[in-house]
């Protein structure tokens, strides 16, 4: 139960005075309709309204007194009502449109003195005023500062202010939940206070990040989701685990020895897997790291242990893939292995359906068809599901679900921040693959303007390797995603005639497989896509990549993108073609030049734009925070962390004065579930 000190925070914004149901719809769809959610809207600028202190420039925001001495009324309303005044700087009109004038006439009565304060222009010999923000007889009514709100169309930041102004009272002072040491290092206010300063910034500085009102509050956040994870985190290592020793019964032949990493993650894979406690475990990989072959030995001591093993792959084509590899790679081993995606229909579905139930299959490889509910194990021991952030986090769950105590694997070739994989899988034990298989060459990047692709086509004509042409996207929508991929077929294939391939989201899988196979065949030279190409495609013979609109890529996408090639034995070439770049997207592509480690690219990607920017990772289901900014705050968040795992240490259920007060901001950041956990221990 949340405790009732909490709940003027959970009231309902329609019980203040001047929202109404429509300004509470209105708020709903901006942040939420609790308070606690328009607390979290924090201003994201001032403004700042003097007394006017001179003639106004052009469209200053100021107040000045005037003396109201003449009004013009019209006979409609499609006209405007103006009040005549006089002030220090001259003549004044104040404009309304859709006003009722008695209204005016009353408020501006003619003779009567007051303070006017909004955008003023400087028309010939007076000055403009259209719609004043405020009319007072006080000077002291009109603030001098305000926060500016991020909107939606169709309100104004004064709602909220006045709003917010309602609800400070009715808040309680929380108890404190921070380190007292952290908070005097800091030279943090209180909750309460860091509340009200927020909100009612002074200066520039006070909507900075780092200012120590807006610095507390997102601690408080940080340090939320922290233990949020971490309980999950415990929960889920507390469950029992199969336990799959390793027996060494089925060795591979592989055709090369393995990178430390890949032993090193390999060995925590395993001993997890031994261990009776269940595994969840993130293996993190740029391009090219060699995971697949990490997966499927840990896959093969799951077999050992005769359970069962099911393989998750984000796309038909890369099921497809993995499974050829891997039946490759298993041909020796006496073990069945299936494919199940949409594409196994009728009788074949069942039968392997049957076999699964029956425990006949030792490793099944598929899509999303696996999530199914009619698919049913005999004993799951392993799951692993591969480019993580191309699945939910619900679909993560839902596939562990289908056995209590199932090991998960998941694996992910965004190369995400070490801030980030904090916030993201804070409730997962992480493996990270640092080291690429010896020999590989990096790949030649170029950037080049849009204005070059007809020289680049004709080179085409004497390229030696096939090529991955991928088309941009285009505002995020998959149907002007096709045009521009459709389109730069036809103009390809006027020129390279049926050496040109094509695929693309909306394809029929078949279709798209078919596409994939002649290119893997080397029968189409030319590949044209859009990003579906972007996760796991293997095919060594690609040599050039070329990326149109480059500058509309996020630099992690852009990075994968480029590890599709050089997988051979020739150096490769990836041609960035972009349009016209603003200096921060040159600055962007050019890290791409110049570095080939992933992880260093997302930081860059990162701190250029913004975690909410950074490509794949709203796809990732890495919440995004609502007071916390992932890159500006990254300091704040390894302590959070820190913090997290100390407090449950010393105090594993909450219970301490402390605890509580931690608890309370749990409640606050809407970890309801999280909460429940601690009971579920
Ligand atoms: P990713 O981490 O991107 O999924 P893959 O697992 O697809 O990478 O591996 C990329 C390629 O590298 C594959 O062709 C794989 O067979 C090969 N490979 C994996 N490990 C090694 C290694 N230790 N030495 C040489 N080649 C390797
Ligand atoms: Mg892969």
């Amino acid at each position: 139960m949340r405790p009732d000190i909490l709940n003027p925070l959970f009231a309902s914004v329609s019980s203040f005075r001047g929202i109404g149901p429509k300004l509470g719809a209105w708020l709903c769809r901006l942040c939420g309709e609790q308070v606690v959610d328009v607390l979290w809207h924090l201003p994201t600028g001032i403004n700042e309204r003097k007394v006017l202190q001179g003639e106004p420039v052009e469209n200053t925001l100021a107040t000045l007194k005037m003396t109201v001495t003449a009004h013009q009324i019209p006979r409609t309303r499609r006209q405007p009502c103006i009040v005549f005044g006089e002030s220090d700087w001259g003549e004044v009109q104040l404009v309304f449109f859709n006003y009722h004038a008695s209204f005016l006439t009353n408020k501006l009565a003619i003779g009567q003195s007051v303070w006017v304060s909004g955008h003023m222009v400087k028309e010939g010999s007076f000055i403009k005023v259209l719609h004043p923000d405020y009319i007072e007889r006080d000077l002291d009514k009109i603030p001098e500062f305000e926060a500016i709100y991020p909107l939606k169309a169709g309100a104004n930041g004064k709602v909220i202010r006045k709003l917010i102004d309602q609800i400070m009272p009715t808040l309680p002072n929380l108890p404190e939940e921070i380190d007292e040491d952290i908070i005097k290092k800091n030279h943090w206010p209180t909750w309460y206070r860091a509340v009200q300063e927020a909100h009612h910034p002074k200066n520039l500085n006070d909507v900075d990040f780092q200012a120590p009102a807006r610095q507390r509050l997102a601690f408080d956040e940080l340090l939320a989701n922290q233990v949020a994870l971490h309980l999950v985190r415990r929960y889920n290592q507390k469950q029992k685990g199969k336990s799959l020793p390793r027996q060494d019964k089925l060795k591979l032949n592989l055709p090369f020895v393995l990178t430390m990493a890949q032993q090193k993650c390999l060995k925590e894979i395993r001993d997890d897997l031994a261990s009776a406690d269940r595994m969840t475990r993130l293996l993190q990989g740029d391009v090219g790291s060699g995971k697949t072959v990490v997966a499927l030995l840990a896959a093969l001591q799951a077999v050992e242990n005769k359970t069962q093993v099911a393989f998750l792959a984000p796309t038909d084509i890369l099921a497809h893939q993995h499974f050829d590899k891997i039946k490759d790679l298993c041909a020796d081993l006496k073990i069945h292995i299936e494919l199940l995606t949409a594409r196994e229909k009728g009788k074949k579905r069942d039968q392997i359906l049957a076999d699964l139930k029956a425990g006949k299959i030792n490793i099944i490889i598929g899509t999303h068809a696996l999530l199914e509910d009619n698919v049913v194990f005999h004993d799951l021991g392993l799951v692993i599901i591969d480019e993580q952030h191309r699945f939910g986090v619900k679909q993560r769950v839902a596939l562990a679900e289908k056995e209590k105590g199932v090991n998960v694997l998941v694996m992910t070739a965004t190369p995400i921040p070490r801030t980030l994989a904090l916030t993201a899988y804070g409730d997962m034990d992480v493996s990270i693959l640092n080291e690429k298989p010896a020999g590989r060459k990096p790949i030649d990047t170029r950037v080049m303007p849009l204005s070059q692709i007809d020289a680049l086509v004709e080179r085409l004509k004497n390229n030696p390797t096939q090529v991955y042409w991928v088309c941009p996207l285009v505002e995020e929508s998959e149907e002007s995603d096709l045009m521009a991929a459709e389109k730069r077929y036809a103009a390809l294939c006027q020129l390279f005639g049926d050496e040109v391939g094509l695929v693309h989201g909306k394809m029929k899988a078949a279709e798209k497989d078919a596409a994939m196979m002649d290119f893997v065949s080397g029968k189409t030279k030319i590949l044209v896509s859009t990003t579906v190409i972007e996760v796991g495609v293997d095919v060594p013979s690609a040599g050039l990549m070329v990326v149109e609109h480059a500058e509309r890529f996020g630099l992690a996408t852009l990075h994968q993108l480029r590890g599709r090639v050089g997988r051979g034995q020739e150096k490769a070439v990836c041609i960035l073609l972009h349009g016209r770049l603003s200096e921060m997207a040159r600055e962007r592509l050019s890290v791409l030049r110049e570095s080939d480690d992933g992880f260093k690219i997302a930081e860059t990607d990162l701190k250029l734009r913004g975690a909410g920017e950074v490509l794949g990772i709203r796809q990732s289901g890495i919440p995004l925070f609502k007071l916390a900014d992932v890159a500006e705050h990254a300091n704040l968040l390894t302590l959070a962390n820190e913090e997290a795992q100390r407090i449950l240490k010393e105090d594993p259920e909450l219970k301490t004065n402390r605890g509580q007060a931690l608890k309370n901001m749990l409640y606050l950041f809407k970890k309801d579930k999280e909460i429940h956990l601690l009971k579920a221990d």
